[in-house]
């Protein structure tokens, strides 16, 4: 038996190959289609290039390219040939490439062709074979290279165990790691969405079932994992947007049934007059994840769409945890329902616990750690053992460095992060029940409470408040109105109204940015 990931995907195309399989438009704006047997064809050229440069056993091949067809087949034929994928953002700059480059030291580094004279000085330096260049049009030598190579090729054989992805996690508490995923990992949560979402091969717009709009990044477990792999796994269309653009999005709502975004997506489509019942009529499943989706964005959702937004929860080092609840789910009395400000149940397969700082289990309904177990866990930080075995404890579960609840019906939420915990004067004073109260005030559009040091308190929290439209905010006011709703160790000192939250390309608000900014208002 082979546990190659691939194999399972390639399995899971339909029978007919000439069928399409990915639908988009070039960076001219002009239409291009690629069938299933485009893909297995152009994934295995790829894959014979790296398998003839002779790399060595878990070689990994390091990624930081413009979103395009052509990178998700590189993906694939990284899977296929055996090696390691290890994708980059976009977004990441020399001194940050030199640093993942240098942690990762992979054996082949595929970058635009714009940023080939820095990123190959990097690679060379670190060690790096080869560098080769890959446009978001086609063009560069990766394809040329491959254009050369045979179109049918037989997927190295891989274990469950096998490494076959290193993902950096976001950098949003500190340092990225590299976490590190196996073929099992991936397919075993990859099957749990495509059942749990109900994905379908029948019915939908054109009768081959789900079409699925991809329009994230593909850098990240949300678009090249979560989004991909239920895709391919379910033979489904993908219609494929470089960049995500709102009305582009909306113009295929009609050919498709499932969107899958970041909150600040979801913001964005709000924003467009065009969204309504009509609009999204065709679409079986929106899904949203990454960052805590506000209840506001939530109701606004189903009031002008009828549609009720599923939200989800994972992380890079676990792929997905928990979900609502797409239908009925028998493992707790048949709830269906979706709630807001909650990120459903534990999927199936995966344990989930709250627990207090000594480790000790919380009775229903009270906050703590998350900690995880399941075989979507991943394998431990790449290079980093220490870190590694901090982050499990003694039997065998995963610190997520979430800090959340479960209620009496099963449904956990997020309350926010243990590093973002601030302890004021003794106490604990949670930043998710402040914001959640200051974003009840009207006028107010989203907040953020950081803690910063204190000479008498250790730390106390500072608010920064984004005003709404048209509404005009006081810093002071909305401290007086906290003083009337909470106890006063939980009231920030300090409260700015700003224009905008730091955020990062998943939309996650980074608050060690707020932290650094006003870490010396009481020093
Ligand atoms: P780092 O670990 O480097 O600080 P990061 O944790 O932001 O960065 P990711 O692995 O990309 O990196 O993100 C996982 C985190 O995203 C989760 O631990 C959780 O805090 C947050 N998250 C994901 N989905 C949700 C959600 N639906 N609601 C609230 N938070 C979410
Ligand atoms: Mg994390």
């Amino acid at each position: 038996h082979n546990a190659n990931l691939f194999c399972a995907l390639r399995a899971a195309f339909p029978r007919d190959l000439d069928q399409i399989a990915v639908e988009t438009t070039s960076p001219q704006g002009e239409p291009l289609l690629y069938t299933w047997r485009d893909l297995d064809h152009a994934s295995a050229r790829i894959a014979n290039l790296l398998a003839s440069l002779k790399l060595p056993e878990g070689s990994r091949i390091a990624v930081q390219v413009e979103k395009s067809v052509e990178a998700m087949l590189l993906y694939l034929a990284t899977l296929r040939a055996g090696y390691v994928f290890l994708p980059l953002n976009t977004a990441y700059q020399s001194g940050e490439i030199e640093y993942f480059v240098g942690n990762a030291e992979p054996a082949v580094v595929v970058c635009t062709p714009g940023n080939f004279g820095w990123v190959s000085k990097i690679a060379f330096k670190a060690g790096t074979q080869h560098v080769f260049t890959l446009g978001d049009d086609r063009t560069g030598s990766l394809l040329e290279r491959a254009a050369h190579q045979a179109d049918d090729h037989q997927p190295v054989v891989k274990q469950v165990d096998d490494l076959a992805a290193i993902l950096y996690t976001s950098g949003t508490t500190g340092r990225s790691k590299g976490a590190m995923l196996t073929h099992g990992n991936l397919l075993s949560n990859a099957v749990t969405l495509k059942d749990y979402w109900g994905w379908t091969a029948t019915g939908g717009p054109d009768g081959r079932g789900d079409v699925l709009i991809h329009a994230l990044p593909i850098f990240h477990v949300h678009g090249l994992f979560v989004a991909i792999h239920a895709a391919l796994l379910n033979g489904s269309k993908m219609i494929w947007m470089a960049k995500f653009d709102p009305k582009a999005v909306l113009a295929a709502m009609p050919r498709a049934t499932v969107f899958m975004g970041v909150p600040t997506l979801y913001v964005r489509l709000l924003a467009e007059a065009g969204l309504n019942k009509d609009a999204t009529k065709n679409m079986r499943l929106f899904i949203a994840g990454s960052a805590p989706l506000l209840i506001e964005t939530f109701n606004a959702w189903r009031e002008r769409t009828g549609h009720t937004i599923l939200e989800r929860y994972g992380m890079s080092e676990t792929i997905m945890l928990t979900s609502n609840p797409y239908s009925a789910d028998a493992r707790h009395g048949g709830q269906s329902e979706r709630r807001g400000s909650t990120v459903g149940f534990p999927l199936p397969g995966v344990g989930l616990r709250v627990v207090d700082d000594a480790g000790k289990a919380l009775p229903v309904g009270e906050i703590g750690n998350i900690q995880v177990q399941g075989p979507n866990v991943f394998k431990g930080y790449w290079r980093m053992p220490e870190k590694t075995a901090e982050e499990f404890t003694q039997d065998g579960w995963f610190k997520t460095g979430d800090v959340g609840k479960v209620d009496e019906r099963g449904y956990v939420s997020i309350v926010g992060r243990s590093k973002d915990l601030i302890i004021s004067g003794g106490y604990n004073v949670y930043p998710a029940e402040i914001e959640s109260a200051i974003n009840d005030m009207p006028g107010v559009a989203e907040s953020a409470v950081v803690g910063v040091p204190h000479p008498d308190f250790g730390e106390v929290g500072v608010a920064v408040v984004i005003a709404k439209p048209d509404a005009k905010l006081d810093g002071e006011a909305i401290v007086a109105q906290l003083k009337s709703q909470l106890a006063n160790f939980k009231i920030p000192k300090r409260c700015f109204v700003a224009t905008e939250l730091p955020r990062n390309t998943m939309g996650k608000v980074q608050k060690n940015l707020l932290r650094e900014q006003h870490k010396g208002l009481f020093a």
